[in-house]
Order: structure tokens, then sequence, then C-alpha cells
């Protein structure tokens, strides 16, 4: 095939591993041929496992992301395992759901540090080694609030928002040394991260019913873009927000 999505010979690393999209991205980017390091708090069990039945190597690295004190260490270690970080996929976040007018500071910075704070010193840390290879892919994990406003989540909203930002700000620096940045908005996908959501009878059906595709999405869904933008054949492809949503924003 003359375009190739093949990641033979890369190394990536993905934050947030262990579950949901995190675990999809992973287990897709080895089975296109990447050996994979996992960064993230919980022990990644599942996917290492998932990962080792593809044959290509797995790199477990125990860290928290919620702020960047281990930001260095987790580019040494995923070195050390696979020695470089071809690919980095930023996948880690979380969401603090409340009323507006009683929003917490704890709820605001908790969201503002681990979703872009960290993605944005951790994209740093392993740009260093890409650009010294003249070759990168870091996917950011945004999300529709990149777009939009959302309810009773102004943090995630804020932090998603960002990411769209920090996306294109890195683009634009790095393109001309061989490092292409690019986003992925995921709709809505059935992990931890919307199993609230799914509980609440009203916003799953209000949910359901914007959905043109009218289902919730599966992690497995984002795997397709997560490779194709690891890959060569995204190589002119910089600064980009992909939406994978079933066709929510076009409505
Ligand atoms: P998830 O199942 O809750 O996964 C989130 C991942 O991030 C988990 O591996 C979690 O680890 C990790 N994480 C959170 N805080 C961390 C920290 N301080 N240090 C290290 N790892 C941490 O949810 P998901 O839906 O797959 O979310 C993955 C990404 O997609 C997030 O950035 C989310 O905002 C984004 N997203 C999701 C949707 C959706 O509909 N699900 C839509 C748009 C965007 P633990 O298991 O240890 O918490």
């Amino acid at each position: 095939m003359a375009i190739s999505f093949s990641l033979e010979s890369k190394a990536a690393l993905v934050t947030g591993a262990n579950t949901g999209i995190g675990q999809a991205i992973a287990v897709a980017l080895a089975e296109a041929g990447a050996d994979v390091a996992l960064a993230g708090r919980s022990e990644p069990t599942e996917t290492l496992a998932l990962i080792a039945a593809t044959e290509r190597k797995a790199v477990n690295i125990k860290a928290d992301l919620s702020s960047i004190e281990p930001v260095g260490r987790v580019i040494d270690e995923a070195v050390a395992g696979l020695g470089k970080v071809d690919i980095l996929v930023n996948n880690a976040g979380i969401i603090r759901r409340d009323d507006l007018l009683q929003f917490s500071e704890e709820d605001w910075d908790a969201v503002m540090d681990t979703n872009l704070k960290t993605l944005f010193f951790l994209s740093q840390a392993a740009a260093k080694g890409m650009v010294e290879r003249g070759a990168g892919k870091i996917v950011n994990i945004a999300s529709l609030l990149t777009f939009q406003g959302g309810i009773r989540v102004p943090s995630y909203a804020a932090a998603k928002s960002g990411v769209g930002g920090v996306t294109k700000a890195m683009a634009n620096e790095l393109a001309a040394k061989g490092v292409q940045v690019n986003a992925i908005a995921p709709g809505y996908i059935s992990t931890n991260n919307t199993a609230a959501l799914q509980g609440d009878e009203t916003r799953n059906r209000q949910i359901l019913e914007r959905i043109p595709t009218g289902r919730w999405g599966d992690p497995k869904d984002i795997a397709g873009a997560a490779v194709f933008l690891a890959s060569p054949a995204s190589d002119y492809v910089s600064g980009h927000i992909l939406a994978v949503d079933g066709g929510w924003l076009a409505r």
C-alpha cells in the first residue's frame, strides 16, 4: 500500500490507558505495530495483557498526572523502556460536574491541572526528542467541549477549549521541525467519564436524540483516528481537531 498507516518500529506513550478511550488507543497503536508505554496512576493490567497479545512491547509507568511533577520522569522511563518516544497521546483526563453558581476552586484547578497543564508540559518534554530526530506525532484528546460550553462542567469546557488552543499553538511551532500536533474530539463515548450521564435517564435520552448516528460511541470508535494521526498517512495534517462524534457537531 502506498499510503502508510503502519506504526512498525515506532514507540508510543499513552497517558491514562488502563481503561476507556486510552486503553482502546494504546491497543490500536500496538495492533498497528508500535511498542507502547502506558503512563497513569492505576495498574493497567488489562491493557498490558491486550498489548501482549499483539506481541508488541509494553512498558508501564506509574505516574499521577494531576501535577507536572512526574513529567520528566515519565519521558525518561518511556525512553529507557522503548528507546524513544515517536508518538505521544495525551489522553488522561477528569471531569467535575456542579452547578455554576457553586462551582469550587478545587474543581476548577483539578480539571485545569490534569487536562491542560500536564498535557502541555508532557508534550513539551516529549517534543524535545522529537525535534532532535526531526519527526514525531502528538495527539491530544480534546472534546466536543473544545467547541461548545456544555452544562455544569465549566472547568472541563475551559480546559478542553484550552486543549484546542495549545494543539494549534504547538502545531504552529513544531510543524516545520517535522512534528505534527493534532487533536481528536470524541463525541459521547461510553466510559467511566460518562457513566453519570448514561445513568441519568433524561440526559441520556436527550443526548441520544441529538446524535445522528443514534448511539453512544465505543472507545474503539476513537482508535482509527488515533492510528491515522500517529501514522505517516497524516504527515501533512497539522493543528487539526478531528471530531469523532457520530455526527453531533454537524447538527
Ligand atoms: P476514563 O475511563 O475515566 O479514563 C480517564 C483516564 O485518565 C483513566 O485512565 C484515568 O486513570 C486517567 N487519569 C485521570 N486522572 C489521572 C491522573 N491524575 N493521573 C494519571 N491518570 C489519570 O474516561 P475516558 O472517557 O476514557 O476519558 C479519556 C479522555 O477522553 C479524557 O481526556 C476525556 O476528557 C476525554 N473525552 C471523553 C469523552 C467521553 O465521552 N467519554 C468525550 C470527550 C473527551 P484512573 O482510572 O486511575 O482514574
